[in-house]
């Protein structure tokens, strides 16, 4: 039986753990610190329940429910709440209903781009050129912001596109690359000379089984899942499922050894040897810990560049907040010129999350726009976001709770040019056997992104040392 460690137990490392342990091996995963998780943690305050990291995740991609399931959870499952699953995003200083019949950065129809409040006559005018713009034929990767750019004008992109595009990947659209990000963009261009020209005609026929909801509106929340009692639950969950003395919290791996028949770890109590070992960590770490044995694939890795996010999650009364909160948050555009990324009112968001009379209100800072941000200090960026707060939905007085979480330099930025990168890594860490790297700079940022690739990088490890 081969003994296989596991490095990280964030989302990625849990389900390596769980999917050696299930095959068989015996499995060993080091945590450098004391929580489990990575940056999933939920906490529980005040009889409201608080994220710190992800809330929830999109449930149409199959492998974060399929764990769900495996697991025994598919009762603590919970989509947003019915019939307030609209938005806001901030417009010149207001608070604006995100526009219905858009699919991220474009309308869905001409109707839905005449009504929306938040362009002007000469923007909507410029999106609606999108149906006759030339195609871009050939050439290489191309940036996000470019493309909306090209194909609907610079409003469209500063008011729509980018906004929607950081609540997901926290990442600078002048940098995200559509190729690694959005390809469906890319293929709607290239099939139907356009990109409402193709909604349009998904809509009306659910085309490749990609049905296309025409009221959808903005980041499209009827998507996401989370797990009733957080989702905390799910970290929890896989980290009970593991044989027991397989965790060892506390124990951060300082460098690793390959060679064709084993790995040695360096461990702060001396070296250990085993078969084989799973990198689960941020790209940037693993890069950290192979630098000794093979400087090419760290130097692969390090490429991948990271941002730091930030979370702040605050109670109030429910009448300390003006705005009528009938929705589950808001996106703010960078044009704006505000401190915060994002908020959600979670209490609205998910049932269950704070008693009658209360109020949780989650801010998002930093990201590839402003990654100096969730560098801040825990105090200020409380008192930023309160601020903000205070201006946005006229919250008085102090909040009964407060808790400010940063994650320096956990979001993979998938940069132009990042699918060619990520090829050259594979290609490079190919030539160990005994080693396999999986996490968000991979396959995806999301946690199903990362359950698969997870799960994947098992499967292929266990093909070669078993
Ligand atoms: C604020 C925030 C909000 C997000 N929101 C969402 C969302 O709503 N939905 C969604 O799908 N995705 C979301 N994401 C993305 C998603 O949560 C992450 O991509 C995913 O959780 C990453 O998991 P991971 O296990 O790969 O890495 P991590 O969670 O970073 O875990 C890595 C682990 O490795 C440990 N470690 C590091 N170095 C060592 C070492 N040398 N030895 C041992 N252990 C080590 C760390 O302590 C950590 O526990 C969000 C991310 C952030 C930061």
């Amino acid at each position: 039986m081969a003994h296989v460690a596991v490095i990280g137990a964030g989302i990625s490392g849990l389900t390596a753990a769980y999917r050696l342990s299930k095959a068989g091996a015996r499995v060993t995963l080091f945590e450098g610190g004391d929580h489990t998780g990575g940056v999933i943690r939920t906490l529980h305050e005040q009889g409201c329940l608080l994220e710190t990291g992800p809330d929830c995740w999109a449930g149409n991609k199959p492998a974060g429910v399929e764990l769900v399931r495996e697991l025994g959870l598919e009762a603590e499952l919970i989509g947003t709440r019915q019939g307030v699953r609209r938005s806001f995003i901030l417009h010149k200083g207001t608070l604006k209903r995100l526009p219905e019949g858009f699919f991220l950065i474009s309308p869905m129809s001409l109707g839905a781009l005449l009504k929306t409040p938040i362009l002007s006559a000469r923007g909507k005018l410029r999106m609606a050129y999108e149906l006759v713009c030339p195609r871009k034929w050939g050439g290489g990767d191309e940036s996000l912001a470019s493309f909306v750019r090209r194909r609907f004008g610079v409003e469209a992109l500063q008011r729509i596109a980018q906004p929607m595009i950081a609540g997901i990947y926290t990442a600078d659209p002048e940098k995200l690359s559509l190729k690694a990000t959005f390809p469906q963009f890319i293929a709607m261009e290239q099939e139907h000379g356009s990109v409402i020209a193709a909604l349009r005609s998904k809509a009306r026929s659910g085309a490749a089984g990609e049905k296309i909801d025409a009221k959808a509106a903005g980041p499209r929340y009827g998507m996401f899942v989370t797990l009733k009692q957080g989702m905390g639950t799910l970290t929890g969950a896989l980290e009970a499922a593991l044989p027991p003395g397989c965790l060892q919290r506390n124990t951060p791996v300082l460098a690793l050894h390959a060679t064709e028949s084993a790995v040695s770890l360096a461990l702060p109590d001396g070296p250990v040897q085993v078969d084989a070992a799973v990198l689960a960590l941020p790209a940037h770490k693993a890069a950290g810990l192979l630098s000794g044995t093979d400087p090419a694939l760290a130097g692969a890795l390090s490429q991948v560049e990271y941002a730091g996010a930030a979370v702040v999650n605050f109670i109030f009364e429910r009448t300390q907040i003006s705005h009528a909160m009938d929705g589950i948050g808001a996106v703010i555009p960078a044009v704006e010129n505000r401190r915060i990324v994002a908020f959600s009112f979670s209490s609205v968001k998910f049932e269950g999350r704070a008693p009658e009379g209360l109020a949780v209100v989650r801010v998002f800072m930093g990201g590839g726009t402003a990654p100096e941000v969730a560098k801040l200090p825990a105090a200020e960026l409380t008192a930023v976001a309160l601020a903000e707060l205070r201006e946005l939905i006229g919250v008085k007085g102090e909040p009964k709770f407060a808790v400010a979480a940063a994650h320096t330099g956990a979001m993979a930025q998938y940069h132009v040019g990042h699918l060619e990168r990520v090829a050259r890594i594979r290609e490079l860490a190919a030539r160990h056997a005994r080693l396999a790297i999986c996490g968000n700079a991979f396959d995806g940022v999301g946690i199903p992104d990362c359950i698969r690739g997870a799960s994947e990088a098992v499967q292929s490890l266990l093909s070669r040392v078993q």
